[in-house]
């Protein structure tokens, strides 16, 4: 039987202003900032869904979540991550792994990588060991090494037997 596979890869910013918490893959992460966006600010799920849709030859997150539309202001950005499982089912793909990267000056995130990791596998639907969850500092240069921004970057691939 021959299996086919598909890579996908998704990026996002977003700016940060003061706040309480970071919401990274649904966890709540305590820092003196919070991300600033159109929903939710969920930049892990916006990045998966992402890397979803890129995987699947679709079109990006805004084509189907306009920023400028009244609906998805404050989105739960898990319903974006939603979409984007309807249709790679839909196109008859399943989860093979995923690695995120998430590129954040502070604060550090050790101590909550595995509840981001276990809050992945959950919402995919796949097992924790086929998740990976990688943080980086901009070692204090530019945007987001200035605290004025968080990134991530996100692969995944997707495979049909
Ligand atoms: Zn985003």
């Amino acid at each position: 039987m021959i299996m086919s596979i598909l890579t996908g890869l998704g990026y996002d910013i977003h700016r940060l202003e003061a706040g309480d918490h970071l919401l990274l893959a649904g966890v709540k992460v305590p820092a003196d900032k919070k991300i600033v966006a159109h929903s939710d600010g969920d930049i892990v799920y916006h990045c998966l869904a992402q890397a979803i849709f890129s995987a699947l030859g679709l079109d990006d997150i805004g084509s189907y979540f306009p920023d400028s539309s009244e609906k998805t202001a404050g989105l739960s950005s898990i319903v974006i991550v939603e979409k984007a499982l309807v249709e790679m089912r839909k196109h008859g793909y399943q989860i093979g792994n995923v690695v995120i990267a998430i590129i954040l000056e502070k604060p550090k995130l050790k101590q909550y990588k595995a509840d981001i990791k276990d809050a992945i596998a959950m919402t995919l639907n796949i097992p924790a060991d086929k998740v990976a969850i990688h943080a980086n500092t901009s070692e204090m240069v530019g945007p987001v090494g200035e605290g004025e921004a968080v990134a991530c970057l996100c692969n995944i691939l997707l495979k049909k037997e």
